[in-house]
């Protein structure tokens, strides 16, 4: 396995200059970070302790178009951030609008598919990361060329603006639109700028199959979102994809030599590498919760990492690309 160096050796020299200013803020960041970490697994055992069950209906059928993905079939663009389209026979939701509207990539790939939000019921934003939400930390922007977001609602798991659309906040497990619900928000603790982030997932039930799970960068990690829905729902699994953030030899999304998902959303402080058991762990998780499909994001997951996957599970797996269909 060969890896990237997470900080270029041009910047260690700057480093080692400024240690004597970067090494105190580092310990009291860790220390936030450390204190956040018990905070987050304890509100999120005692939300899935009080979920009550989901009355999710079971819908006829699912088919997930990629609208943006890091990787993209001929004639689509392709960027290390994400949306998709979940259609069932109860409606059309967007998951997530991808790294910005001052780029082209989620508005060429949606105009070339034939999607606008005028036939979307809603958009469901997974946690306010700026390659989910349209390239802001604090509010979603959609690209004009998908048409007006008036009238149109768009939940949010955290505090946040969607410009234009009804926001709602999602506070706990709840139904969204197109017969999908939200697991509600699962915490987690990210070292530096990220710091406290809340993550939705999105859960439904599709008809003589079982369950679905879907992620946008799966921060909370995959055991805690299980155990929500565990408490959402009683059906067999089916199906499990999205993000689950393992760029354990290079990240999609580098600046200035730093490899930023390398640095940052992986539940470590910035010193400590995501490892190989760390994968075979939630691998090993994956296969205990045996789902019969798993569908993959390259967004947040190194090619090493995905193949790594692809090997070790037992589920038939996809790696999801921009302009692909799958019918869940
Ligand atoms: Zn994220
Ligand atoms: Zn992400």
């Amino acid at each position: 396995m060969k890896k990237t160096h997470r900080i270029s050796p041009l910047w260690w020299p700057v480093m080692a200059l400024l240690s004597p200013v970067l090494a105190p803020l580092l310990v009291m960041e860790n220390r936030r970070f450390s204190k956040d970490r018990d905070r987050a697994s304890q509100v999120n055992q005692e939300r899935i302790r009080t979920a009550k069950p989901l009355e999710l209906p079971e819908v006829e059928f699912m088919e997930l178009t990629v609208l943006v993905e890091a990787k993209a079939e001929e004639g689509y663009l392709g960027e290390p951030g994400v949306s998709y389209l979940f259609r069932t026979n109860l409606g059309l939701l967007i998951f997530d609008v991808a790294l910005g509207s001052g780029r082209q990539v989620l508005a060429h790939n949606a105009l070339k598919l034939g999607v606008g939000l005028d036939k979307v019921d809603a958009v469901v934003i997974s946690h306010m990361h700026l390659d989910h939400t349209g390239g802001s930390m604090k509010g979603v922007q959609v690209p004009a060329a998908l048409g007006s977001p008036a009238g149109k609602t768009c939940f949010l798991p955290d505090k946040g603006e969607a410009e234009g659309f009804n926001t709602v906040l999602v506070e706990a497990p709840r139904m969204l639109a197109a017969g999908i619900g939200s697991t509600g928000p699962l915490a987690r603790s990210i070292f530096g700028p990220l710091g406290w982030t809340e993550e939705q997932a999105l859960i439904a039930k599709i008809k003589g199959k079982g369950v679905m799970i879907f992620t946008g960068c799966g921060h909370p990690t995959i055991e805690v979102i299980l155990d929500m829905v565990r408490s959402l729902s009683h059906e067999p699994l089916y199906a499990l994809g999205g993000g689950f953030h393992f760029p354990l030899t290079e990240s999609r999304m580098s600046f200035a030599g730093i490899q930023i998902q390398m640095i940052g959303g992986t539940g470590k402080p910035p010193w400590q590498r995501i490892t190989e058991e760390d994968l075979d762990r939630t691998i090993g998780t994956f296969n205990n919760a045996a789902p019969q499909k798993v569908y993959l994001s390259p967004h947040d997951t190194c090619d090493y990492a995905l193949t790594h996957f692809a090997e070790k599970l037992t589920a038939d797996t996809h790696i999801l690309k921009a302009g692909a269909k799958y019918r869940l």
